[in-house]
């Protein structure tokens, strides 16, 4: 299997501007193959001068970087035009080490367009993920528009490429319907969650390896961008402020952005910097605790540590971070938008809240905090709702879609539409 990650490397530093979902999503399914016996080559852009050709990922996974535009990180605009020196790059690579794949999975919409152009050296299957759309990015207006670029590519991409894997069955709704999309060539199927590593743990002992200290705490974990909703997370939560919380006010926990250290100490990077200045015009500052990016590793202990996870995205294609939480039986307050309306379900793993509402939010999050049944039925059904996507079945579904295409099959692929439904 040759998979496609062009503009983003799947071993890249989570939590940045451009790392996030999709890496973890490459990497997962990626071991996830090679526990089922599938060899995966993962083809990404070189982006780091000194990154080597070949890493071995683990056994049977390689992440392959690929000369093709300066090496550097550039604009994705940019990467368009050096698509096409990227397929050729690939092609010779496969002939060099003389090997024929039998299928393409390419992520996000720069990975479609370079899948397209190989097929003029490979005869091979092609399966899609676009991660997010352009479409249904500029219908909720966060951040700048996504460019015509991106917008006319998505589209031909449908129509060009033989499968398209949709995250929730929204956004299946929306290529089909506004996109034009043929129902036939696309299925439903979530991304996994590494149920292994998302586990509860001890709440108080992760608190003090955290060093956090014992007031309720708010978690948001994510990119710092536009589409995450920052903005209305933190007038939310300066209206919770407005209440009387005793001598345990709640904190919010920031895990995400860019931390610098150095001999000067520790200081918050240029991405974090305005979202402490609202914080500061807000009057929350001294309750906002950054933390910058972290390991996957260690957000198990912020999950467990923290009371209730904040997850107020404008969009979102699945949410991963509210299905961690989920998993290691946090409970989540997340915007109706999106992946996140057939991730959480109301009431049972989480609250749900309209997009851009901090007020909704503020009282979603209060209840929360106060109710302290409400919180133990939620963290219960947290973690049960998350075990439907656990890689032991997704992984199968995704390994089913391959296999008939490489036999020749291209329409009705699907063997999970079930997921969201159950
Ligand atoms: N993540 C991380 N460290 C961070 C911030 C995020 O490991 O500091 C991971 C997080 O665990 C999740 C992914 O990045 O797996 C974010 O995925 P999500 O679908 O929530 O958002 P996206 O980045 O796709 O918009």
């Amino acid at each position: 299997m040759a998979m496609l990650s062009v503009h983003t490397s799947p071993v890249a530093m989570l939590g940045g501007t451009d790392a996030g979902g999709l890496n973890v999503y490459v990497c997962q399914l990626a071991r996830q193959l090679d526990q089922l016996g599938v060899c995966v080559d993962i083809f990404t852009r070189r982006a780091d001068a000194l990154a080597p050709e070949v890493a071995q990922l683990s056994r049977r996974v390689r992440v392959i970087s690929i000369d093709a535009g300066p090496p550097n990180v550039i604009s994705k605009d940019d990467i368009f035009s050096y698509l096409s020196d990227f397929a050729s790059e690939v092609a010779l690579f496969s002939l060099r080490e003389g090997i024929r794949y039998d299928v393409v999975h390419s992520h996000y919409w720069l990975s479609g367009w370079a899948a397209h152009l190989l097929r003029r050296y490979w005869n091979v299957p092609t399966v899609h993920m676009f991660h997010t759309l352009a479409h249904l990015k500029n219908a909720v207006g966060a951040g700048a528009p996504e460019s015509a670029l991106r917008l006319n590519t998505e589209r031909k991409l449908l129509e060009l490429l033989d499968n398209i894997i949709a995250a929730n069955p929204d956004e299946r709704a929306e290529m089909v319907w506004q996109l034009g999309a043929n129902n036939a060539h696309i299925c439903t199927i979530p991304p996994g969650v590494d149920l292994d590593l998302f586990s509860p743990v001890d709440a108080e002992q992760a608190r003090t390896r955290l060093g956090l200290p014992a007031n309720p705490l708010i978690l948001f974990v994510g990119r710092v961008d536009a589409m995450k909703g920052i903005d209305t997370l933190l007038e939310g939560f300066a209206l919770l402020h407005r209440r009387d919380w005793g001598a345990l006010p709640p904190q919010l926990v920031f895990v995400g952005g860019t931390m610098i250290h150095d001999v000067d100490g520790e200081r918050l990077g240029l991405d974090l910097r305005p979202v402490a200045a609202r914080a500061v015009d807000l009057g929350i500052r001294q309750h906002v605790l950054f933390r910058g990016s972290a390991p996957q590793a260690q957000l198990p202990d912020y999950y467990a540590a923290a009371s209730v996870a904040a997850v107020p995205s404008r969009y979102e294609s699945f949410g991963l971070v509210a299905v961690e939480a989920m998993a290691c039986g946090l409970p989540v307050v997340a915007s109706r938008a999106g992946g996140l309306k057939f991730t959480v379900e109301e009431e049972v793993s989480g609250l749900l809240v309209p997009p851009s509402d901090p007020p909704a939010l503020a009282t979603a999050l209060a209840r929360v905090l106060d109710d302290r049944d409400l919180r133990s039925s939620l963290q219960v059904g947290a973690r049960q709702a998350a075990v439907r996507f656990s890689w032991q079945s997704i992984g199968p579904a995704m390994l089913h879609v391959y296999e008939r295409l490489a036999d020749g099959e291209r329409e009705n692929l699907c063997c999970l539409g079930e997921v969201y439904a159950s």
